[in-house]
């Protein structure tokens, strides 16, 4: 049945516009493997595969709507063919450029850089910061000529840098118990802005790991393996929250992108508090499309009033299908489906049915105007 049909027989043609065309196929059954009938008394949580039973649209987005600056990818491909394979795969789904955060400083990102920069309209590269010495006298005069030998070398950007609550880190290299809006980092952050160079920085981590792994826990089908609520000496969520609004204000002229909504996927209304008090604040929606399709409603209202400060990322390789994944998610309406083992979550998701305006924006223009204002 093709979309018309659908449309007319479910007598939905009201919903018509802006919808990509959808099938009404239910989701593929294949046989379990092992034993057919299990004691369902003895199903693991981590075994769970619901399928739905749902006869709904199901809808099948090969390329995104508009063109995508992916904001958050890294350096996966190990061989040059691989990033060939990278290169069509983004053809395929519509991808015009993604940035490679590499995390890496010195000869290593001379390494990344010599690979993508062959590449220049379809791939930036982003430098790390190098934290070594970070408890010495020439700390951190050592780290901004790093820096600025990677910027004179064609960094773009800085990321991914990363502070879960026990310091900075950039990949390999760390700076435990400094973070983001430390006055030892002052000037890392000043030359970033001096040098326009955008930084994507990523804060806390997801909320359930912070919570008691009981019963309750929303995201137990993960939490326990990834649990941060046995360790007493890092700065929980909130105080996160606010170390990155204090970075934010200590540095008003530089440009940071708050990696996967800030890790405030949870709490929407939060970091839209957030984006109010800090004008230089984008957040990239990478590895969250399973955290938000739960709450298609809410979160589409979210995206719609802050569709200028929210930009596209992934963050989970190159695979077409994963490309696919994220826009069935932001531009479907399908219900009640399932993606667990691209997302590793039990929850049934649903499309959020995002306008052009918002796509356009969060695929690409908010990206492009970012990136411009290197250059303005
Ligand atoms: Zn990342």
């Amino acid at each position: 049945m093709n979309r018309r049909s659908f449309l007319k027989s479910a007598n939905l043609a009201g919903l018509a516009i802006a919808l990509p065309p959808s099938t009404f196929a239910t989701e593929e059954k294949k046989a379990l493997p092992g034993n057919p009938s299990p004691n369902p008394n003895t199903i693991l949580l981590k075994d769970y595969r619901p399928r739905s039973l749902h006869k709904v649209p199901v809808t099948q987005i090969e390329k995104a709507k508009f063109p995508i600056i992916d904001m958050h990818s890294h350096p996966y491909p190990k061989t040059e063919a691989e990033i060939a394979t990278w290169l069509k795969n983004m053809d395929e789904a519509n991808v015009e450029k993604t940035m490679v955060l590499t995390m890496t400083t010195g000869k290593e990102f001379d390494v990344n850089y010599a690979k993508y920069s062959k590449y220049p309209d379809r791939f930036e590269v982003w430098c790390g910061l190098d934290f070594s010495g970070h408890d010495q006298p020439g700390f951190p005069d050592n780290a901004v000529r790093e820096l600025k030998r990677c910027h004179d070398g064609g960094a773009k950007g800085i990321g991914e840098i990363h502070d879960k609550g026990q310091g900075l880190r950039s990949g390999k290299s760390t700076a435990p118990g400094i973070h983001p809006d430390d006055q030892r980092v002052d000037a890392i952050w000043d030359k970033a802005a001096e040098l326009r160079l955008p930084v994507s920085l990523h804060v806390a981590d997801p909320i359930w790991m912070y919570q008691p792994m009981d019963k309750h826990n929303d995201g137990l089908m993960n939490a326990y393996a990834w649990r941060l609520d046995n360790q007493p000496n890092i700065v929980k969520l909130p105080g996160m929250i606010d170390i990155l609004e204090q970075t934010l204000a200590r540095h008003r002229k530089t440009t940071f992108v708050a990696c996967h909504f800030a890790n405030l996927d949870y709490d929407l209304a939060h970091l839209g508090e957030v984006f109010e008090r800090n004008p230089n604040l984008y957040a990239d929606i990478s590895a969250r499309y399973a955290e938000t399709a739960p709450i298609p409603r809410f979160a589409s209202q979210f995206y719609a009033k802050y569709s200028e400060r929210l930009v596209y990322g992934t963050d989970m390789g190159f695979d077409t299908e994963m490309y696919r994944i994220t826009f069935r998610i932001l531009e479907s309406r399908d219900e009640h489906f399932y993606a667990i083992d691209q997302f590793g979550y039990h929850w049934p998701l649903n499309g959020l049915g995002l306008g052009d305006e918002v796509l356009q924006r969060v695929y690409h223009d908010n990206a492009a105007k970012l990136l411009a204002a290197r250059t303005g």
